[in-house]
């Protein structure tokens, strides 16, 4: 391997090819301190042209190649095994915004570029890119593409699948394809972009990107409804819809006992309903309007008085500052990390149709309670996408750690309660190493052997990231 490294040393010079453990250690460190891999080097090219020539090193040495982004994916999909015998390519150095076209509302960006930066390039133009995650001041655009992240706007802008025009590729030959087209109608032959989206690196590096570009809303509003059941939660999304249409950008479902653990967790944070209140569900809605903010409250008074008056909702709060819309937000994005906080548990990230998740859970909750007497159910979510977070916490008393030990036992019982409703194992984080046992026992043998021929057809040589997805 020592000619191997020479050459890539060459390829980048040596300061950017990391050899010692200690330099090495961020990249080969999963984000939630599951796995610590082993790697050969980590390679930080900084140019499209410098991707390809070391890909092309790596088949001819037949070296694996981890490529990574910002290392925030949460299915160990981006970090090395155990072997030591992989690189761990990093996008991180390529990050230049390359062209934004306001005419035909697109950008065109290399893939390491950070999520949040590409926002506020958008914004700085007048223009908004809507892909928004909790770790977007981290991650990576080559990262969310690979993994086809989710977020918060999918109801209303999509997938990062939705949100991309165009792709380059270093292919595993070490060839680049220029798939940077603009184009919002393209019906050429067999579509190669969405092939590599989603792809999580195993069939090629994504290096560069077309992203969709939207107006900027005028405003923005956010509001906290409660009621008692996921039915009433899902009556109001109804409503909400036929009510405010393309306006509605969020709809996120979180149970109560998602609020008590933020409030035990980060007492400091401010609570809209008095303390333990007592209603079942909370959804917090945001409705964005290209009109003005009197459109946009207007449109929510009117749906909020609806919901009221239909009994729906019984209580709802609504932002009236920045800074309140904000502490709303806050509620929601504090529930992972009020559970990183409580202890480990065991997480599911599932998408069921949505007309089926109050049936969905009002099914699995017994089993789960039937099976794990008393174990806790902290249930949240996307309710607009059908996509569901639904992570199972030990009872009170019981040892986080000590809990684990049911891990495979409960996966398989939410999983196959998931596939008796249609839905799927994993919605947004993708399959990684973490899941791939789970994506053998529930894809069609048809579904896993046409995956297999792809793989084969584009990597023959099986070196780009090798033990992941299949
Ligand atoms: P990495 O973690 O570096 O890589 C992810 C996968 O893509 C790996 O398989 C890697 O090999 C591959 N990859 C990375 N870059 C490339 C490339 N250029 N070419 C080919 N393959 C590549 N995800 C959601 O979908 N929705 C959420 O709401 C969400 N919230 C999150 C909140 C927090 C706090 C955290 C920590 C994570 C969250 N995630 C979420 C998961 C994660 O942030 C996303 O999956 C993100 O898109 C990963 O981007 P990254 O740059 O960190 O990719």
């Amino acid at each position: 391997m020592s000619a191997f490294l020479q050459q890539c040393r060459h390829l980048l010079g040596s300061d950017h090819v990391l050899e010692t453990a200690q330099d090495m250690a961020p990249y080969l460190n999963d984000w939630r301190g599951r796995h610590t891999g082993r790697a050969l080097a980590v390679l930080r090219p900084a140019s499209v042209e410098q991707v390809a020539a070391l890909v092309r090193a790596c088949a001819e040495h037949a070296v694996p190649i981890v490529p990574q982004g910002g290392n925030t994916g949460l299915v160990l999909g981006s970090v090395p095994d155990n072997s030591g015998r992989a690189v761990v390519l990093s996008l991180g150095r390529l990050k230049r915004i390359r062209k934004i076209d306001v005419a035909n509302r697109t950008m065109t960006v290399d893939a390491g570029c950070i999520l949040a930066e590409i926002q506020q390039a958008a914004a700085a133009e007048g223009c908004l890119f809507p892909l928004s995650l909790a770790s977007e001041g981290s991650c990576t655009i080559g990262g969310n593409l690979s993994s086809n992240a989710g977020g918060t706007a999918v109801l209303r802008y999509g997938n990062t699948r939705e949100l991309c025009l165009g792709l380059e590729v270093v292919t595993p030959q070490g060839d680049i394809w220029d798939g940077l087209r603009g184009l919002r109608k393209d019906n050429t032959g067999y579509d190669l972009r969405d092939l590599y989206i989603g792809a999580e690196g195993t069939l090629g590096i994504i290096t560069g990107a077309v992203l969709k570009l939207y107006p900027q809303p005028q405003a923005s509003i956010t509001a906290l409804a409660a009621m008692e059941s996921p039915e009433q939660a899902l009556k109001l999304l109804k409503l909400m819809q036929d009510y405010c249409g393309a306006s509605l950008t969020g709809f996120e479902l979180m149970s109560r006992i998602c609020l008590a653990l933020v409030a035990q967790q980060f007492p400091a944070l401010p609570q809209p309903f008095a303390a333990g209140h007592g209603h079942g569900q909370y959804v917090l809605l945001e409705l964005s309007s290209n009109e003005s903010e009197q459109h946009a409250v207007a449109l929510l008074e009117r749906a909020i008085g609806a919901a009221l008056d239909g009994t729906i909702i019984s209580d709802a709060v609504v932002a009236t500052s920045v800074a309140q819309s904000q502490s709303l937000w806050q509620l929601r994005e504090h529930i992972p990390l009020a559970q990183a906080k409580a202890g480990k548990n065991i997480k599911h990230d599932i998408s069921l149709p949505v007309s089926r998740i109050p049936e969905f859970i009002a099914t699995t909750a017994p089993l789960l309670e039937q099976a794990f007497p008393a174990c806790q159910l902290v249930c949240f979510g996307h309710l607009g996408d059908g996509n569901l977070h639904f992570n199972v916490a030990p009872p009170e008393g019981v040892g986080h750690e000590a809990f684990l030990a049911n891990q495979a036992a409960v996966n398989r019982l939410v999983h196959d309660s998931v596939q008796s409703f249609g839905g799927s194992i994993s919605a947004e984080h993708g399959i990684g190493a973490l899941k791939k046992d789970d994506l053998a026992h529930y894809k069609s043998p048809v579904e896993l052997a046409l995956m297999r021929s792809i793989k084969a057809a584009l990597d023959p040589q099986g070196i780009m990231n090798p033990g992941k997805i299949l």
